[in-house]
């Protein structure tokens, strides 16, 4: 996998979540060949930068990349809601140190003072549900649930306890949920690579399909808002309410067709 040729000056920044969006895990391939084909294209015409914006780890996402049959690396790449890599020109993931190391310190400091809270919320998580928390290098504080309605339930006592702490957040994927700091999230991540590359609102695109997609789906982050058909009901509500585009298809067709949509794509060949 090879990073595409440098953009001297970029006009469109595209921002996919991984699972869910680009990755079918039940497609052969897990990603059509017409999206790679519409990267292609949109980089030559409309001089695109492409990102993927994941929950995964860095480890995580780029077995997910092999495993899915990328033939170019993206652009960029935000792991874990909030830490941005970009490729250098070997094809290695490279970290963005200045925010990667402050959203650490940042992260650090509120765990320590949320450690009171956590634990309250860890004691109801355990006495309630049979749900698992997680506390290990790199993943600090989370939770893995044993099915949606028992995240359901872990999210709403979740906002409960946590009405009156300001920084304190959280993101949820289907049945796992990552505490963090609010200002770190697929959101903040987009705009902060936007703000790298001199990339204005108007001409940024992203495209998710669940819980922790929120925040990059925003008319403040991103103009072109999109999700594919497979999304969880609350991502589409919202997306429709932000004047995005729901697709008729699920993962990376629905992308295909959402680029379509927005940015004219001809008909896939493949
Ligand atoms: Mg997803």
């Amino acid at each position: 996998m090879q990073a595409l040729p440098h953009h001297e000056s970029p006009q469109l920044l595209l921002s996919f979540d991984f699972d869910g969006t680009l990755h079918d895990p039940a497609g052969n391939p897990p990603v059509a060949p017409a999206f790679f084909q519409a990267i292609q294209w949109l980089r030559a015409t409309r001089g695109a930068l492409w990102g993927i914006n994941t929950g995964r780890s860095m480890e995580h996402l780029v077995q997910g990349l092999i495993e899915s049959r990328f033939t170019f690396l993206p652009d960029f790449a935000v792991v874990r809601e909030r830490e941005i890599f970009l490729p250098n020109n070997v094809g290695r993931f490279v970290p963005v140190r200045q925010w990667n190391d402050q959203c650490e310190a940042d992260l650090q400091k509120l765990l320590k003072k949320s450690k009171k809270l956590l634990k309250k919320i860890r004691d109801e998580v355990e006495e309630h549900t049979g749900a698992q928390w997680i506390e290990q290098t790199g993943e600090p504080a989370g939770i893995i649930s044993r099915t949606d309605d028992e995240m359901n339930w872990i999210v709403k006592r979740i906002f409960e306890l946590t009405s009156s702490a300001t920084e304190l957040g959280w993101q949820r994927n289907s049945i796992y949920l990552r505490f963090g700091h609010k200002n770190y999230q697929k959101g903040s991540s987009l705009c902060e690579v936007a703000r790298m590359v001199g990339m204005p609102t108007e001409n940024i695109f992203a495209m998710g399909d669940s819980h922790n997609d929120m925040e990059m789906l925003d008319a403040d982050v991103a103009k072109f808002i999109a999700c594919p058909a497979n999304s969880v009901p609350e991502i589409k509500a919202h997306v429709v309410l932000q004047g995005g585009y729901v697709s008729d298809q699920n993962y990376s067709m629905g992308v295909f067709e959402a680029l379509g949509h927005f940015f004219h794509e001809p008909s896939p060949t493949a």
